[in-house]
């Protein structure tokens, strides 16, 4: 067993979802049901974990296609209306893009690692001014690889210049966590922002003042 202290991480990955931003499929949804011929239940299965939405956030579908196939549900509006109906259901979690800020002001390089798709990320950028603030970003849709398969966590690792534990990961999904594990980085399986700020603090070797 190895009983060193991990080294100190050189840079801090963020997943995105439930970790910097809280979201609820169930909004979107609603005010695509409102102007649809299909039901919620209905667009819900279409839309929120489903196989079109796996192919959208693994690039293999266009914005455009992704809108077609939900059009052909029923959805009657145009691909303005549907983008910005589909994309409006974010929220701030507030002490962690405090952390992202903290991170950066001493001196720790942060990135954004997540399975998304480009409705989202266009959205989330015209809308939260902290997204702007990573040194780099490593989306699903545009590596055609979607966590917790390997090909993206290699991509994480040529973007950053850094792998093992030279890189300390951030995410809610045990799954994703352990496939960082595999790959020899230190994780925090994010549960409360509480605790990873914590994790984070302890790990950086950053003190209560600077976070
Ligand atoms: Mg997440």
């Amino acid at each position: 067993m190895n009983t060193f202290p991990a080294p100190r991480p050189k840079a801090v990955i963020f997943d995105l979802g439930k970790v910097l931003l809280d979201f609820d499929y169930g909004i979107a949804i609603r005010g695509i049901a409102e102007n649809s011929s299909a039901s919620a239940e209905e667009l819900r299965v279409l839309i929120d974990q489903s196989p079109l939405l796996y192919r959208y956030e693994t690039g293999l579908i266009s914005t455009r296609e992704f809108y077609e196939a939900v059009r052909g549900a029923g959805f009657k509006g145009t691909l303005e209306q549907f983008s910005a109906l589909f994309a409006d259901m974010f929220f701030e979690v507030e002490s962690m893009v405090r952390l992202n800020q903290n991170l950066r002001l001493a001196g720790v390089p942060t990135y954004i690692f997540s399975n998304t798709n480009e409705l989202a990320i266009h959205h989330i950028l015209s809308t939260f001014p902290f997204f702007r603030n990573f040194d780099g970003f490593i989306l699903s849709y545009e590596h055609k690889s979607m966590k917790p398969a390997e090909p993206i966590y290699l991509a994480v690792e040529e973007m950053t210049g850094l792998s093992g534990d030279a890189l300390l990961y951030v995410d809610d999904r045990i799954e994703n966590v352990e496939a960082g594990i595999r790959r020899g980085w230190q994780v925090i399986h994010h549960v409360a922002a509480p605790q990873t700020i914590e994790a984070v603090r302890h790990k950086l070797l950053i003190g209560e003042v600077m976070m």
